[in-house]
């Protein structure tokens, strides 16, 4: 796909993406196709931050946004796996646990909105479970076996993107921060980095948790209205080789969808720093990806959190005890590493795309816990309504209009 963008003057396009995460390295991709001239900038190394080191799932939710997200997602990872950067991309299979018989019994109205947002689910009894697979060692009340999912490994993934951005024509710049958005009279000029002024009649702001920070620091024109922005604070163990067959992610029923997700994120004032609020875990539920390396990543917490702060350093522990209850079989398994990782979620759970108020300064961002699986559909869409649009993709419910100072 290359169509040529241009300006008035005949002249090519000069675009700057910021953020060399899954939602710049997409960007960069679907804008160099399209024949714009990209440079990305990024401040450490691609896929240095949550991009790089995420549990790697892609999987249904009951929302019909996001399964739109992720079908339209996966036919494009389909693409970029076709390409030279290997990145573990497959269909697998998905479970949905629930350890307790009452949450189970409720489970079934989770399964019809599933089914609304047009996914299929399947119920199993634990019963079952623990017979047909006896090395898991299943204790559970039951589960719910869903129609479709796909496993990658995330760093491998977001540098597939960076990697067809510069086949296309993109320069990628790493080690280099952007510290104001430059823009007069309402049209956006460039960036200020480190190594100076650099110029483009497009900026892309897609840095991830640091995106509130660059909309503070807008000047000329600025600075915007922030958004609704917090650190979902998530820990990961990766395991070793799995000596257990595993042909599902494994999830638990209690994790919420976006929408509640975002909702249990709102956090900010003086007061709740005080009363250490940002220690209280909002999910804590297991989500266990086996990649098709042969190993696998274990995770899942969400708190809301400030993005330096690292409290709750017990919480692996917790996951790991948590399933270990449903799980019995899996106490062998080896452990590589633990750690944590930040969210960009915003106060709905759902990512931002679209134009500011400033003439060619656009935002990609809020990418949540659904990052891999969102953001090369949304930059896909971005940069369509970019070239031939208003800039605003049609999916209204990403446009930054929906929060406040915003309309
Ligand atoms: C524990 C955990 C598990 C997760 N599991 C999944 C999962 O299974 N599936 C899924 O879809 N999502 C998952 N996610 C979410 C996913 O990781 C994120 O949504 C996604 O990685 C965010 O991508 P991003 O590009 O917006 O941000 P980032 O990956 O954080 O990238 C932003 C980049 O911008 C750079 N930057 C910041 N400021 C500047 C500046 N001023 N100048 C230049 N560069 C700058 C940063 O250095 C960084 O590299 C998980 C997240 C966590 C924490």
């Amino acid at each position: 796909m290359t169509r040529s963008a241009s300006r008035p003057g005949g002249r090519p396009s000069e675009a700057i993406v910021i953020g060399g995460g899954i939602a710049g390295c997409t960007l960069a991709y679907e804008l160099a196709v399209r024949g714009v001239k990209v440079v990305l900038v990024e401040q450490n190394a691609i896929a240095a931050e949550s991009s790089g080191r995420n549990t790697g799932t892609l999987l249904s939710g009951p929302q019909r946004e996001v399964v739109e997200l992720l079908d339209a997602c996966a036919e494009i990872y389909a693409e970029l796996a076709q390409g030279p950067v290997p990145f573990e991309f497959g269909r697998i299979g998905h479970l949905l646990i629930s350890q307790d018989e009452t949450d189970f019994a409720q489970a079934s109205r989770v399964a019809d909105r599933y089914r609304s947002a047009g996914v299929a689910m399947e119920e199993v009894s634990g019963r079952d479970l623990a017979r047909d697979s006896p090395h898991l060692g299943f204790r559970v009340a039951g589960g719910y076996f869903v129609e479709r999912a796909w496993t990658l490994e995330p760093m491998g993934a977001t540098h597939a993107f960076v990697h067809a951005a510069r086949a296309a024509g993109a320069r990628i710049a790493t080690g280099v921060r952007v510290a104001q958005i430059v823009s007069r009279g309402g049209k956006v000029e460039g960036v200020l980095t480190d190594q100076g002024i650099m110029s483009a009649d497009m900026v892309f702001i897609a840095n991830g948790l640091w995106l509130t920070e660059l909309l503070r620091r807008t000047v000329g024109d600025g600075p915007l209205p922030g958004l609704p922005f917090t650190a979902g604070r998530g820990w990961l163990i990766q395991l070793g080789k799995l000596d257990v067959a595993l042909p599902w992610i494994v999830e638990e029923l209690t994790w919420p969808d976006q929408e509640e997700l975002g909702r249990r994120m709102s956090l900010g004032t003086l007061a709740d720093v005080a009363a250490q609020r940002d220690d209280q875990p909002a999910v804590e539920a297991i989500c266990l990806n086996p990649m098709r390396g042969g190993d696998a990543r274990l995770g899942a917490s969400v708190q809301p959190a400030f993005r330096d702060l690292v409290r709750n350093t017990d919480m692996p522990s917790r996951i790991a005890a948590r399933a270990l209850r449903m799980m019995t079989g899996l106490g062998s398994l080896s452990v590589k590493n633990v750690y944590p990782g930040n969210r960009p979620m915003l106060s709905d759970g759902m990512p931002v795309a679209g134009r500011t108020p400033i003439q060619g300064l656009f935002l990609h961002g809020g990418m949540g816990s659904i990052g891999m699986h969102a953001a090369p559909a949304t930059a896909r869409w971005l940069a369509d309504a970019v070239m031939s649009g208003d800039g605003n993709p049609k999916q209204d419910w990403l446009l930054p209009t929906r929060f406040p100072g915003w309309r």
